[in-house]
């Protein structure tokens, strides 16, 4: 076969503003940190950088979990490293499903061979504690499993009630932070999680490829009781947190010049504070609602149960959804997302995580989804951009 490299030319997406369920923008200091020379994963200077890193991530997390590390792989290798390493054939595991995220837990579940007890909510709408109640009514799940911001729905699940079950039962609480993580308070210790994992590509602006997880003593407890081996090799954290803790036994390369990407979004995180950030995702979220609902639109996820940082718009009578997508994207660089299984065709799906949240992209979103639907002539009120300048000030 002959190639003539020559064809390939250098990559160049042109910039974009990410205003979809993820990736978000990285800060450039990010990929700056990530062109760093590329050094050998027991490099001494390396393992300094590996330990910052999970200091960093257990502020992020708010935990003294010594099991604190960043799994290698995305958002979905962190969702299979925590069900892998807990749930072994026969063991009963209790999964709320309130958007696709709970879905992909459910089915990882099945294939280890885990029971699976199944609570299904309403999709757009947080899962009722008191089904989650009736369904351990008798039994002892090993596991209760939940997602605190589904991405596909806009929905924040409240955690308290879920962790009390979790506890009462002697259930160890395993929460997906993927998308919280970075934007609103996960406070692992004080909120009773004993199972987290979360991605970089989403509140904490960093590109996607790791997945910071972390475990309680209780999670870790469970994992040293298991009856068999973890059946996944690579995921296996009882071998992985020998590289990663004391004994720097290789198990896999860590992939390098990821972590230094990971330290140094995590290190913006806490210049910011984690207050700070959080009350940013916060009124950015009140703005942008402010400006979508003058315009007569309407959000999918009722006032209290929205998320900061990702916005579900339901599609006005007469827009054509992938139009309105492409021309965002196209003419004004911006990328939003559609929906997702029940919900495509039904909703916009607008981000503001991390570096993304701010008040030049709300304005930005604003004014171009205005445009555009006017120009595809459907009814929009004047006065979005008065409303999100409004709700800043309101703030
Ligand atoms: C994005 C996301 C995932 C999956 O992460 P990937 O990085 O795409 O593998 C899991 N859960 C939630 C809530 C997400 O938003």
């Amino acid at each position: 076969m002959s190639l003539n490299a020559s064809e390939f030319r250098d990559i160049d997406p042109g910039e974009r503003i990410l205003m979809g369920p993820g990736p978000s923008d990285v800060p450039r200091r990010v990929l700056q940190a990530m062109s760093a020379p590329c050094i050998g994963h027991l490099d001494p200077a390396f393992l300094a950088i590996m330990d910052e890193t999970q200091q960093l991530l257990r502020f992020v997390f708010q935990t003294e979990n010594a099991m604190t590390i960043p799994v290698s792989g995305t958002g979905s290798a962190g969702m299979e490293t925590c069900f892998v390493n807990l749930v072994e054939p026969g063991d009963e595991v209790l999964v709320c499903v309130h958007g696709v995220f709970g879905t992909r837990m459910c089915d990882i579940v099945t294939r280890l061979g885990g029971e699976l007890i199944r609570v299904d909510g309403e999709w757009g709408r947080a899962v009722d504690p008191q089904q989650v109640r009736d369904a351990v009514k008798g039994r002892r799940p090993k596991v209760l499993a939940v997602v605190h911001a589904e991405t596909s729905t806009g929905v924040c699940q409240p955690l308290d009630d879920l962790a009390a079950i979790s506890k009462e039962t002697g259930a160890l609480f395993l929460v997906d932070t993927v998308t919280s993580l970075g934007g609103m308070n996960v406070a692992l210790d004080k909120m009773g999680i004993d199972a987290v994992y979360s991605g970089t590509q989403k509140c904490l602006s960093c590109p996607p490829g790791l997945s910071p997880i972390s475990f309680s003593e209780a999670a870790q407890k469970a994992l040293d009781d298991r009856k068999g081996p973890v059946v996944s090799w690579y995921l296996d954290m009882s071998m992985v947190k020998d590289y990663w803790g004391g004994d720097r036994k290789y198990h896999h390369t860590a992939p390098i010049n990821m972590i230094y990407a990971l330290r140094e979004a995590l290190r913006i995180v806490a210049e910011e504070g984690l207050e700070t950030r959080f009350t940013r995702h916060r009124s950015n979220h009140l703005a942008l609602v402010a400006g979508v609902e003058a315009m007569g639109l309407a959000m999918l996820v009722p006032e209290n149960e929205r998320l900061p940082m990702l916005n579900t718009v339901r599609i006005p009578e007469g827009a054509a959804d992938l139009k309105v997508r492409q021309t965002l994207l196209k003419e004004f660089g911006l990328e939003v997302g559609g929906g997702l299984g029940a919900l495509a065709g039904k909703v916009w799906r607008v981000g503001l995580m991390g570096h993304a949240s701010t008040r030049r992209n709300v304005f930005v979103f604003l004014s171009a989804l205005e445009t555009i639907l006017k120009t595809q002539g459907v009814k929009v009120n004047a006065g979005a951009l008065e409303a999100a300048a409004a709700a800043y000030d309101a703030a």
